[in-house]
């Protein structure tokens, strides 16, 4: 079987308007987003340049030679651009762009004053291995781990392309003068798999969109957006889940509500986005100081619980108490000044205090209110009175 490479870039091409636009299409459709509109404008630069080899003889030679591979340089180093912008990390393209700019120059040399074919295969080639083992050794190395499956796909396809373009590389340099666009096999082969890359690439960095978004989505549906803790519906499904256990027989556990003291005045003095802080700063303190298996949420405004799993009524006494002291030792620093700032805490146990949520939540409350009457700073255990 013959395949006209002529006809196999054509194909190519196409493959990149198509997936370009539609990278473009999906990224106006959803607002925002982290990579597939940039990638998008990538592989749209790419489908430019692509168009201008393919009508070579037909535009005259420095226009299809010189500026169309080019472009397509220009298309990777945006490619590069978007991925460096989706593992957040800072675009250095002034490399890339210093390359591209040599790349033009030495691509005119070998076009318009010495033509040879075969020193602009090798060169294009090179460049453009190169820039995809970058893109591959970059999703290798920082893909968030929020999307690292789709991340790990694009990196293959990318080390599929930086093998391609070395194989044709290492043609190029072992064969004598090949010419681009003539029907061999081995061209023909290379325009079929740049075709394939430039689908399955787009369909991964979808891919990597889709599931960092979904990430974020469920973050946002898990987690309070100010202090990253549970929310108040996550908190209370996993108190579900303890309560079950317990209720078949399992290890009692305890729950303790933490409320800041006096948060108001911090509003009133410092200014919300002070108080704000203060808020971040106790759920650091709260997730520092319990135990891994324990389950902080943000329950309400200035509001915390706290479950602890297999926990007796003295431990989440002595774990509630060392939450208000490391507050009080480490303090809170917030717009550059140090705020002083205490919690109360009231702590209630499964099956002494109650045997579900609303009857823990009510003694652990009542508890707190108990603490906030003695004075706060302190905690109190349901059924006990201040200390
Ligand atoms: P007490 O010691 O009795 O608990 O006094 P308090 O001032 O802490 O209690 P109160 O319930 O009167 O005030 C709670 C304050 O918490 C009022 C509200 O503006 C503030 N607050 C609730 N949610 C947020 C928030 O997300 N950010 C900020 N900055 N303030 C919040
Ligand atoms: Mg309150
Ligand atoms: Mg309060």
């Amino acid at each position: 079987m013959e395949l006209d490479t002529r006809s196999l870039i054509v194909a190519s091409l196409l493959s990149a308007w198509l997936m370009g636009g539609i990278a473009v299409g999906f990224a106006t459709l959803r607002g925002p987003t982290r990579i597939v509109g940039a990638w998008g404008g990538a592989i749209l630069t790419l489908a430019a340049g692509l168009t201008g080899i393919a009508l070579r003889g037909t535009i005259p030679g420095w226009a299809s030679i010189a500026v169309a591979n080019t472009l397509v340089l220009c298309g990777w180093v945006l490619a590069l651009r978007s991925l460096r912008l989706f593992v957040g990390s800072v675009p250095r393209d002034r490399l890339g762009w210093s390359l591209v700019g040599l790349m033009f120059l030495f691509l005119l040399y070998y076009s318009e004053v010495r033509p040879n074919a075969y020193v602009r295969v090798i060169a294009m080639a090179a460049a453009m291995g190169t820039m995809s083992a970058i893109g591959a050794w970059l999703l290798h190395r920082q893909s968030p781990a929020e999307c690292r499956l789709s991340c790990r796909f694009a990196e293959i396809v990318f080390w599929g392309m930086a093998a391609v373009n070395l194989a044709r590389v290492v043609v190029a340099a072992a064969h004598p003068p090949p010419d681009l666009l003539a029907p061999a096999p081995f061209n023909a082969g290379v325009f079929l798999f740049y075709t394939a890359f430039i689908i399955v690439a787009t369909l991964a960095v979808i891919a990597m969109e889709i599931e960092s978004l979904q990430a974020a989505l469920l973050r946002a549906a898990r987690f309070d957006a100010l202090t990253g803790l549970h929310n108040r519906g996550i908190f209370l499904e996993e108190f579900g889940r303890e309560e079950a256990r317990a209720a078949r027989g399992g290890p009692a556990f305890s729950l303790a509500i933490f409320d800041l003291d006096h948060f108001k005045q911090v509003n009133d003095r410092y200014g919300h986005p002070v108080g704000d802080q203060v808020l971040k700063s106790f759920a650091d303190v709260l997730r520092a100081t319990v135990r891994p298996y324990d389950i902080v949420g943000r329950y309400g405004g200035e509001e915390f619980a706290l479950l602890m799993p297999q926990t007796g009524k003295e431990t989440a006494a002595r774990v509630a108490e060392r939450v208000r002291h490391e507050l009080v030792a480490r303090g809170v620093t917030a717009g550059g000044r140090r705020i002083e700032v205490t919690v109360s805490a009231g702590v209630a146990s499964y099956g002494v205090d109650g045997a579900d949520w609303d009857a823990l939540l009510s003694a652990a409350d009542n508890a707190l209110y108990e603490a906030k009457n003695a004075g706060r700073n302190r905690v109190v255990v349901a059924g006990q009175s201040p200390r």
